[in-house]
């Protein structure tokens, strides 16, 4: 497996490029690749034009394409939103994108079962993730009216699904973190905080004036009914 230094980058220009070599005008949207003296190469002059292009999206497609491909090179395209460069896909060898999409014919019906599979065994995390996550709701403030835990605990299920690993969903439910959790959920829904956001207040000022009323609601539900 190449590392990522030592792959080929094709860069989709975004300025009027001209080729180091062929000194052909390249306009302003070609695809080259930087020689280190050279400047821009266009794909021709690099031996990199009869790659053909693979986009990004199919995971399998492309690591087996890569894989069965003696040249293959990384296409970036820079984004302006997000101020870097952005994978846009692969050039690959045809034999091996044709080997690749073969392969991975032969074997869709596998992954896909695959897929199931584990889209099973997450949502059955995340129900156990939520059964505890409220249960400790309830068992924090046993006063907190019947159903809310649950809300919360889905609510702080969806923030948490997928972007932490499991041994720190651990952590996710000590007491400080069930607690903000709580204090979130109150403040959206039992003070007028969404209300002054609307209005414009910045997100610290909104805080503050609610603070109080947020408090309150939070003594009341540790106290059991
Ligand atoms: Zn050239």
């Amino acid at each position: 497996m190449k590392s990522p230094s030592e792959e080929i980058k094709v860069f989709i220009s975004n300025r009027e490029s001209t080729c180091g070599e062929c000194g052909e005008n390249l306009g302003s949207k070609a695809w080259v690749t930087l020689a280190k003296e050279k400047g821009a190469l266009c794909l021709a002059c690099a031996d990199l034009d009869h790659l053909l292009f693979l986009p990004s999206g199919d995971a399998a497609l492309t690591r087996r394409a890569r894989k069965y491909s003696i040249l293959s090179a990384v296409v970036l395209k820079w984004s302006h939103g997000r101020k870097r460069y952005e994978r846009q896909g692969l050039l690959v060898e045809a034999q091996g994108l044709e080997k690749a999409e073969e392969e991975c014919l032969a074997d869709s019906e596998i992954r896909e079962r695959r897929r199931e599979r584990e889209a099973v065994r997450r949502e059955e995390l995340d129900r156990q993730y939520v059964d505890q996550f409220g249960t400790r709701v309830r068992n924090l403030f046993p006063g907190c009216p019947k159903g809310r835990e649950r809300e919360i605990a889905e609510h702080a299920c969806r923030k948490y699904s997928g972007r932490i690993g499991r041994s720190a969903s651990a952590r996710a439910m000590d007491e400080e973190a069930v607690r903000l959790a709580v204090s979130a959920h109150v403040r959206h829904g039992e003070t007028k905080y969404d209300e002054l956001l609307a209005r414009g207040y910045d997100r610290w000022e909104a805080r503050i004036a609610v603070d109080g009323a947020v408090r309150i609601v939070l003594q009341r539900w540790e106290s059991p009914r």
